[in-house]
C-alpha cells in the first residue's frame, strides 16, 4: 500500500471512529427521552392516587398545581390532570387560566421572566433567560466565534507561510501533502506553483 493509500484509510478510520460516538450520544439521548416520558407517566399514576385521595378526604385538588402541572410539563398529559381534578379532559383549560407564567432565568441571576404560551407546546419557544443574561449570552457566543476565527486564520496562515517558505527555497514538491489545511495545496499551475499560494492575498 503506497503513503497516500495509507493516510486515506487512516482518516476513513477516524470519520467511522466519530460516526460511532455519535451513534452512541444520540441513543444516549433517546434513552434519556424514553426515561422522561416513563417519569411523566409515572406523575400521571401518581395523579390518579392523589385524585383519589383528595376525594376520601372531601378536599378538592389544587387549582393552582393543577395549573402549574398544565404550563410546565407539557410531558403530563391533560388526562391525567383532569383525573384528580374530578372534571372531563376538556374542562381542564377552564381551571388553568392563560399560558402566562412567571420563570426564574435559567442562569441563576435570581430575575424572573414571562412566558406567553397560547397552547402547551409553546413552552419550546420560550425564551430560558432574562434579557440581561440572554444579551451576556450572545455576547460571549460572538466573542467565542471571533476567537475561533483568528485561531483557524493563524492557523492556516502558519501553514501558508511554511509551504511558501518551502516553495521560496527552492524546494521541488510536486505533491503538498504536508498541507492538508490548506484548500488547493495539491493543484500546481503549469510552473508548478501552487495554486494556493497564488490564490493568497
Ligand atoms: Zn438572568
Amino acid at each position: 500500500m503506497t503513503d497516500d493509500a495509507a493516510r486515506l484509510e487512516a482518516e476513513y478510520a477516524i470519520l467511522l471512529q466519530k460516526l460511532e460516538s455519535l451513534d452512541r450520544e444520540v441513543a444516549a439521548r433517546e434513552e434519556a427521552k424514553e426515561r422522561a416520558l416513563n417519569t411523566a407517566r409515572s406523575v400521571g399514576a401518581q395523579l390518579a392516587r392523589l385524585g383519589h385521595a383528595a376525594e376520601l378526604a372531601g378536599v378538592q385538588f389544587d387549582n393552582d398545581l393543577a395549573r402549574r402541572l398544565y404550563w410546565n410539563y407539557p410531558d403530563v398529559h391533560v388526562a391525567e390532570i383532569a383525573n384528580p381534578m374530578r372534571v372531563h379532559e376538556g374542562q381542564v383549560s377552564r381551571y388553568v387560566g392563560t399560558g402566562e407564567i412567571e420563570k426564574p432565568c435559567m442562569s441563576g441571576c435570581g430575575r424572573t421572566l414571562i412566558w406567553h404560551m397560547r397552547n402547551r407546546t409553546d413552552a419550546h419557544h420560550q425564551p430560558r433567560y432574562c434579557p440581561e443574561c440572554q444579551e451576556k449570552r450572545d455576547a460571549q457566543r460572538e466573542q467565542d466565534r471571533r476567537e475561533w476565527r483568528a485561531r483557524e486564520d493563524a492557523e492556516h496562515r502558519e501553514t501558508v507561510d511554511a509551504l511558501r517558505a518551502a516553495v521560496d527555497a527552492g524546494v521541488q514538491i510536486r505533491r503538498y501533502a504536508d498541507f492538508p489545511g490548506v484548500p488547493h495545496t495539491w493543484e500546481v499551475d503549469e510552473n508548478g506553483f501552487p495554486l494556493a499560494l497564488r490564490d493568497e492575498r
